[in-house]
């Protein structure tokens, strides 16, 4: 998918030029156009759509997905685009707003029919419009969820694409018969951990549902919010040096995407492992967390590791 993103500008030109010359349409014999927003979205996108489609990925890898804002050229793929695909729940706070004067074509929030967890740990149902608002919007941190949002890439792309449906939904059962194995997996590895030892510090409150879904809690955090948009007070970090020190937390997990310098003095104050997790994006192509699977996998080693 990073290969395919190169090309954006030529396929934007082309389209040009075709309108240029009079509106002849552009060839739908290259597949339904499709553009995801993070890296991992785009994963699943990918996997789902196989080589059916035309897959854009926005944000670049590495890009923490709270705060990166669209450039000139992702809105010519969005408005280019027949299906635009994000995570949703407020995560991409920088892109929500310019989807629907931008996109022609349909919208869809991966994260639909989850149940979305509070700020306060409880489970709110998506009973209304504003269920979520407020919500964790890190849903991918549970395979389970990430069922859904499959689930959910394949109803729009078979809708968009019907002559199509068939294969789509084969490719869908076999990536979650993965997701489903992933989660086994998981299960199985975090069986190492003490249930004593099983607690999270992390840099934002990104990882709510992997603590609930795997019998973790997650005690504190060094931006107590569910984006990184946001900085902490010297009370707040204080606060969360005493907590670390009295629940005897080992580590302090970091997203890979976020300056690491308040992670980097809460580990020295404290005397804490300071270890680096993937939590927005994915690792480059052929890195060690390039794919969602791969990415999890590399994830539940480091907390394993760290904690066990
Ligand atoms: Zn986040």
């Amino acid at each position: 998918m990073f290969i395919i993103r190169k090309f954006i500008p030529v396929f934007v030109l082309v389209s040009l030029v075709l309108t240029a010359c009079g509106g002849t349409p552009p060839d739908v014999q290259a597949g339904l156009k499709v553009v995801a927003s993070t890296t991992i979205v785009g994963d699943v996108v990918a996997q789902v759509g196989g080589g059916l489609i035309q897959l854009t990925v926005l944000f670049p890898t590495g890009a923490d997905p709270h705060t990166f804002e669209p450039r000139p050229q992702d809105i010519a793929a969005l408005s280019d685009a027949q299906v635009v695909i994000i995570s949703g729940l407020g995560l991409e706070e920088a892109l929500e707003p310019v989807l629907e004067a931008n996109v022609k074509g349909t919208i869809v929030h991966a994260s639909d029919g989850i149940d979305v967890l509070a700020f306060d740990g409880e489970v709110s149902g998506q009973d209304g419009e504003h269920a979520h608002e407020g919500g964790d919007p890190h849903t991918w941190t549970d395979p389970n969820n990430v069922i859904v949002w499959t689930e959910n890439i394949a109803a729009a792309l078979s809708e968009a694409d019907p002559s199509n449906a068939a294969t789509y939904r084969a490719n869908a059962d076999a990536y979650i018969a993965s997701l489903r194995e992933l989660d086994g997996w998981i299960r199985s590895e975090v069986a190492q951990i003490p249930v004593e030892r099983r607690k999270l510090v992390t840099d934002h409150r990104a990882l709510g549902y992997f603590a609930d879904e795997y019998g973790f809690e997650q005690v504190g955090a060094l931006v107590g919010a569910f984006s990184t948009n946001a900085a902490p007070s010297a009370q707040e970090l204080a606060a969360l040096e005493e907590t670390i020190k009295l629940q005897n937390v080992t580590a302090v997990f970091v997203g890979n995407e976020v300056n690491p310098q308040l992670a980097e003095q809460v580990t020295q104050d404290t005397g804490t492992k300071l270890v680096y997790l993937y939590t927005g994006s994915l690792s480059e192509a052929g890195g060690e967390a390039d794919s969602y699977l791969n990415f999890m996998r590399y994830n539940v080693n480091a907390i394993v590791e760290a904690l066990k």
